[in-house]
């Protein structure tokens, strides 16, 4: 064991592979302290700026004053608070589904959901970028799975058109907008395929809730697909800049999660404070429309300038991807940018494929225009 652990170790390290932790001193409206120096935050999924916004920490306040710090049980025994509910409801309201469910993360939503759902007689479509989670919780299902290259539906249809029938039920899933790429999924030809075939579809919209679609509820709404899909995962932890995750489907769907989704079952509730700055952060989107437009016309004008320079940037979303190749390549550029001020952490394998190494920029409402100009002169200088 001892030995195994070492080998490693050391052969992360030679690869220059090696992942450490790094503290920040402090966080503050998209800057981070490191050493008592700051840095403007490129890594952050606090798209809208919300994690420090007045509402929601008055609304963690208020609701950790009248109902404690903890929720003391799983949902379905004494942790269960109205309040739960009434984040359900307006979730559900605002994904235009009939029902939704809270989960305490991304991660306990999507492998509970889709190993509840899903077993050895079913099969499983996926894209090949699908987040760790959504993975795990189809290797959790033991359901047999086939992965289509990214956004390739002529592929998944080739998968489809052979290994369909020989299952019983089936789901194709993708996420909405990429984590690592910030392209979109082809939703509409997704459906198409999902009703040709006969499957389910599961969206995750960990990076859309919030930013897309004309009441920020992302990209089903944006695609005017929402009563088309089975199954709306997003999270609170990232645009909503809170924690926790939902998912948004159908009554009959949500009774049998509760009965049937272990990640569900055997968690403890969300805390009190955690739930109602969710509720404050969903009022928010509905009020501060601006913050969203800002992000994504900010994010335009950097893809923008960085193709001015005829810099390989991938994607379409307030994630701004600069694909460096090598990690070398890419190390030495986000050590350049950290002496500059800017804080963007380089993305590696395995999170991404070998060779396809990348600065990741993740936009927030407030980088702004001036922000984003200095940064683009300063990468112009060192790529
Ligand atoms: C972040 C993320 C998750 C996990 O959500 P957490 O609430 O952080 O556990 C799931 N799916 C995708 C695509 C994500 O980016």
């Amino acid at each position: 064991m001892e030995k195994t652990i070492s080998e490693f170790l050391e052969n992360r390290t030679k690869e220059g592979l090696l992942r450490v932790l790094k503290p920040a001193d402090a966080r503050k409206e998209g800057s981070v302290y490191f050493d008592g120096r700051e840095y403007i935050d490129f890594s952050s999924n606090d798209y809208l700026g919300l994690s420090s916004h007045p509402a929601l920490r008055d609304a963690a306040q208020d609701a950790t004053k009248k109902f404690g710090t903890g929720s003391c049980a799983s949902r379905l025994l004494s942790g269960d608070l109205k309040i739960h509910h009434e984040l359900e409801e307006k979730t559900a309201l605002f994904k235009q589904k009939q029902a939704a469910l809270v989960f305490n993360t991304g991660y306990q939503a999507n492998t509970g959901i889709i190993s509840s759902l899903f077993n050895k007689t079913d099969c499983i479509f996926l894209d090949k970028l699908s987040h760790a989670s959504i993975i795990d919780g189809v290797l959790l299902s033991g359901a047999r799975f086939f992965r289509f290259n990214h956004n390739d539906t002529e592929h998944l249809e080739t998968l489809l058109k052979k290994e369909r029938k020989k299952f019983k039920n089936s789901l194709i899933i993708t996420e909405t907008v990429f984590s690592m790429d910030g392209d979109f999924a082809p939703l509409k030809e997704l459906v198409r395929l999902k009703e040709k075939y006969n499957c389910k579809i599961f969206i995750d919209e960990a990076h859309a809730t919030g930013i897309f679609g004309k009441n920020g509820s992302g990209m089903a709404e944006e695609a005017g697909l929402t009563g088309k899909i089975d199954l709306i995962m997003g999270t609170f932890s990232k645009a909503l800049g809170s924690f926790g995750a939902y998912i948004a489907c159908s009554q009959k769907i949500k009774y049998y999660l509760i009965n049937s989704c272990r990640s569900f079952i055997y968690s403890t509730a969300l805390p009190p404070a955690v739930i109602a700055v969710n509720l404050a952060s969903l009022e928010i989107i509905k009020k501060e429309p601006l913050r969203r437009k800002t992000l994504l016309e900010n994010a335009r004008y950097f893809r923008d300038e960085l193709k001015k320079q005829k810099l390989p940037v991938l994607g379409f979303s307030q994630i701004v991807p600069l694909v460096t190749s090598s990690t070398e390549k890419t190390l030495i550029l986000s050590e350049a940018l950290k002496k500059k001020g800017f804080c963007a952490f380089p993305i590696r394998p395995p999170t991404v494929a070998k060779g396809s190494a990348r600065l990741r920029f993740s936009l927030t409402y407030f980088h702004t225009k001036d922000i984003l100009k200095k940064v683009t002169e300063q990468i112009r200088q060192h790529v």
